[in-house]
């Protein structure tokens, strides 16, 4: 398998390359040049186990690290880090939850962090070489990123979050972590702010290739592939449960990360008939698919900060697809994005940009209402960001194939919306408990290029 730019503009690469790429160096993302289609293997995927079925689908991306030593990485990522297993599908009520907080740091975002972190490891030991991980987070990326890297050799680690706009718990969760190699930097601004600093570092291809900078963002095609294994273990699971050979699946989103896995999964041949799409009211993905405009509104502060983002940088992804892997047409769409903040595609007869992707969004008083019924009715307590996600495809109705709602985050990460929703403090869970001891290290930054970049170069020396 060899991978391509979105913006066209880099001679294809192996897997290797592309993982160290991070950002493709044209400025586009990294994406492979064809997708597999595995219809017919999927019987015999059944019963296997989450990292049986990862090395199954994992190998048909990966064709420049020898099998034995890919599967080792797997199953030393999908192992013990992750508790009683990596992707939990459990029924509530009349929908699946598939729960993907079992692993270090409580959210979705381990399962491709951890494997990343194996990656890293692996190639640096075999080509040399150090690497200087620069990422944004708006706050479980961070901490599942850090605990991906953390006192692993030749890597640093520079994360930008938004100074005082993640919760005390992400805080703590990632300012906690004290080891040699991990370098917090709070930004004075947004989330996007954060990643615009990040895209413009990583952009500089002198000082990204002077400085060895890697990305651990959902722009590293790493973190989609990982991601794409547990749509189809959920969907395998749950049509062994109900008998049913088509499943909808409604994903809380932000950066598109996670919902562009589900749709590469559904390209690949898994009987997925529907993927929802849910934001908050940081809704540019959910208008976008609704009316083919892509347009930047401004940043809302919600309830379920890891989705309040306006440019999703997976979107690119999609979008190149979406125009039949037409580079060419995609700059240009991009080039009037940078410009104007908005861009604009054609919608089909039937009225919608992808009939097999449906979005919504949910707001803070549903997402509230949602957490309340689903702890009083069924005793199960969603985290606010998964709530919005069984907001949407409530909205949308349960009738039909069975839906599965994404389960991105343990509710022990976002105490106060439990507290709001339910009255209660009902969202415990020990690891968390633990960090409200533990002394911190973290750096304020201005909101400014320059001054992240000193940061940067000033630490590595
Ligand atoms: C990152 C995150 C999301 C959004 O996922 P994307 O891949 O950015 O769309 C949703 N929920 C939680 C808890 C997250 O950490």
């Amino acid at each position: 398998m060899k991978y391509i730019s979105t913006r066209g503009q880099i001679d294809p690469i192996e897997f290797q390359d592309a993982v160290m790429m991070g950002l493709a160096d044209d400025g586009g993302l990294i994406v492979p040049q064809s997708i597999p289609n595995v219809k017919d293997q999927l019987d015999s995927w059944r019963e296997l186990s989450y990292p049986e079925l990862a090395f199954e689908i994992i190998r048909l991306y990966v064709t420049d690290i020898p099998e034995a030593d890919l599967k080792a990485l797997i199953e030393t990522s999908y192992g013990e880090a992750f508790d009683p297993d990596v992707a939990v599908t459990v029924g509530v009520g009349d929908l699946y939850v598939l729960e993907l907080w079992h692993g270090p740091t409580l959210a979705f975002k381990d399962v491709a962090l951890q494997l990343l972190g194996n990656l890293f490891e692996y190639i640096l030991a075999h080509r040399g070489g150090r690497l200087n991980i620069l990422g944004a987070t708006s706050g479980d990326t961070g901490s599942a990123a850090i605990y991906g890297v953390r006192g692993r050799a030749g890597i640093d680690i520079f994360m930008m979050h938004p100074h005082n706009r993640i919760s005390a718990i992400q805080y703590q969760q990632i300012a906690s972590v004290l080891d040699d190699n991990v370098h917090n930097m709070a930004v004075e601004g947004s989330f996007d702010d954060c990643q615009q600093i990040m895209k413009a570092l990583a952009g500089d291809l002198d000082f990204k290739k002077r400085y060895h900078i890697g990305a651990v963002n959902s722009v590293n095609w790493a973190r989609v592939l990982a991601q794409i294994v547990y749509y189809f273990k959920a969907v395998l699971d749950v049509q062994k449960t109900t008998g049913s050979s088509q499943v909808r699946l409604a994903v809380p989103t932000g950066n598109f990360g996670d919902i562009l896995a589900g749709w590469y999964a559904m390209q690949m041949g898994l009987e997925i008939s529907q993927l929802i799409l849910a934001t908050n009211e940081n809704d540019i993905l959910a208008r976008f698919f609704t009316s083919g405009e892509y347009s930047m509104g401004k940043v809302h502060r919600t309830l379920s900060p890891a989705m309040d983002i306006q440019v999703a940088s997976n979107f690119e992804r999609y979008l190149f697809h979406k125009l039949g892997n037409d580079s060419a047409r995609l700059c240009q769409l991009m080039e009037d994005f940078g410009k104007t903040g908005q861009l604009s595609i054609e919608i089909g007869h039937d009225g919608v940009v992808d009939s097999k992707l449906t979005a919504g969004m949910g707001s803070r008083d549903q997402c509230l209402a949602t957490i309340k019924k689903y702890q009083s009715e069924y005793d199960y307590v969603l985290d606010p960001h998964t709530a919005v996600g069984v907001a949407v495809a409530e909205s949308l109705g349960l009738d039909g194939d069975p839906v599965i709602c994404l389960a991105t985050a343990h509710p022990a990460k976002f105490p106060e919306a439990i507290r709001q929703a339910t009255g209660r403090d009902l969202a415990g869970h020990p690891d968390i408990d633990k960090l409200t001891e533990l002394p911190t290290r973290c750096q304020v930054v201005a909101n400014d290029i320059e001054a992240a970049r000193k940061v940067i170069v000033d630490t590595i020396g």
